[in-house]
């Protein structure tokens, strides 16, 4: 899933609008996230509408949308501003990694077949704590930052199984399970 979304990436724009003509890719307003817990560190793989993060998600067109694109890359590269963890659990970004997947790098291309409307920001992170066992919540100023987002459907996964939440702007505070 993820190694396709990169692969994506780096095809031509004409067949990534192919792709996402032929899926109904995502609903706006509602990201993805899920958790997978290990023994001292914690994954996050992150999936949200382009509308959610900067409002739009047709072809960058002018200097103000590369620049939206471009800050909402970087705010998305720094987790812990985004994802606020108990400071005592001691965890450190690992690793980040943001892609944008779908046209909005590319030329604006509506000649062929109403090209790619939809695209989303994907982000990739591994975080590593001191004391997992003080990792009791994740506050998501994520919601602060991103206006336009409501929702996150959150998967989390640990050697004990698998736990569905949503976390949505009102309530965005997720209490992890023991
Ligand atoms: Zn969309």
């Amino acid at each position: 899933m993820k190694c396709a979304a990169v692969v994506l990436f780096l095809l031509p724009a004409a067949l990534m609008a192919q792709d996402a003509n032929s899926s109904n890719f995502h609903i706006h307003g509602v990201g993805r996230l899920e958790l997978t817990f290990t023994e001292n560190e914690f994954a996050l793989a992150l999936e949200v509408p382009g509308a959610d993060i900067v409002g739009f998600e047709h072809a960058a067109e002018n200097e103000d949308d590369r620049s939206q694109v471009a800050d909402a890359i970087s705010d998305l590269s720094k987790p812990l501003t985004l994802f606020e963890l108990p400071p005592e659990a001691g965890c450190v970004t690992a690793s980040a990694n943001v892609v944008l997947v779908g046209d909005a790098f590319g030329q604006a291309d509506t000649s062929d077949n109403g090209a790619a409307e939809h695209n989303e920001f994907h982000a990739d992170y591994v975080m590593q704590c001191e004391d997992m066992a003080a990792l009791t919540k994740i506050r998501f100023a994520f919601f602060e930052r991103f206006t336009e987002a409501r929702h996150l459907t959150v998967q989390l996964t640990s050697p004990e199984g698998t736990l569905d939440v949503l976390v949505e702007r009102e309530m965005s505070v997720l209490t992890l399970p023991k």
